[in-house]
């Protein structure tokens, strides 16, 4: 069973969600809130707690016992926000590079500063020696950095759906693909690692792959339709009217769809 609201496994026959901490609606036992246009009276026998109010009564008091807030008049927009022709998406990207390419060389000059010191104090090697071994670490540090410049300037957007989700509990004991991912636990041993599957226009399939963050996973819908923007690499969904939240796609954290500017980064909300 899954929380509704923010899609953490729960125990069966659980109360609250221990995510979230929303209230479990059970399918069996409470059927869903009634519209507020609808009598309350026509749904079984009334129980102490909850019994509906009498028929002359006001229909909105029931509104403030109801277990959610009632529902946001601010609503995110239909469409792909003409927001990102904003200068700072642009800007964005380019700042990233040029700090790339700074890494670049700086990691080239530590490496041959580095062999340098070292054949100075070192009677194993020549200086001369030391220097050219620096040198040549130095080029696979600069291999690497324009390797992954290149990379990321052949990053295109695309349009495309969200097909499938699927998410995968991932125990630090017996985690196979040993490798030095920075993993974030939940509870003692477990990371959540939840994966949103898209197929693009173009028939491609895409794959967006994060953990621990289970709004982030409710977030996307199958069906939704998505854009990729490559330039930050992060994602805007296409409908946004249903949403009560919005991720930021510069800082890629969660604000309110009323908020105009990211809480965070101050940066503009694709909304
Ligand atoms: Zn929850
Ligand atoms: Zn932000």
């Amino acid at each position: 069973m899954y929380c509704k609201h923010c899609g953490t496994v729960i125990a069966e026959g659980a109360r609250f969600c221990t995510g979230c901490g929303a209230p479990v609606e059970s399918s069996r036992h409470s059927a869903p809130a009634p519209p507020p246009d609808r009598p309350a009276q026509h749904q079984g026998p009334p129980m102490p707690r909850t019994a509906p109010p009498a028929p002359h009564s006001q229909p909105l008091r029931r509104h403030q016992n109801a277990p959610y807030p009632p529902p946001r008049v601010v609503r995110g927009r239909v469409g792909y926000s003409p927001r990102i022709n904003d200068p700072i998406f642009a800007k964005y990207r380019s700042r990233n590079l040029v700090w790339a390419v700074i890494f670049t060389v700086f990691m080239f000059f530590a490496a041959v500063i580095g062999f340098y010191i070292y054949g100075e104090n070192s009677s194993d090697i020549t200086t001369d020696e030391a220097i050219s071994q620096g040198i040549i670490l130095g080029l696979i540090f600069v291999a690497f950095g324009v390797g992954s410049i290149i990379n990321r300037l052949r990053k295109r957007n695309w349009d495309g759906v969200v097909v499938n989700k699927t998410k995968k509990v991932h125990r630090d004991d017996d985690d196979d693909d040993n490798n030095a991912t920075i993993t974030v636990y939940i509870g003692r041993k477990t990371t959540m690692r939840y994966t949103i599957h898209f197929r693009d226009d173009r028939g491609k399939k895409r794959r967006y792959v994060f953990e621990n963050d289970p709004v982030r996973f409710n977030y996307f819908q199958v069906g939704d339709r998505v854009r990729y923007h490559a330039k930050m690499e992060t994602y805007e969904k296409y409908d946004k009217s249903r949403d009560t939240i919005i991720f930021c796609n510069l800082c890629r954290k969660q604000n309110d769809i009323a908020a105009d500017t990211c809480y965070y980064c101050k940066g503009p909300l694709l909304k």
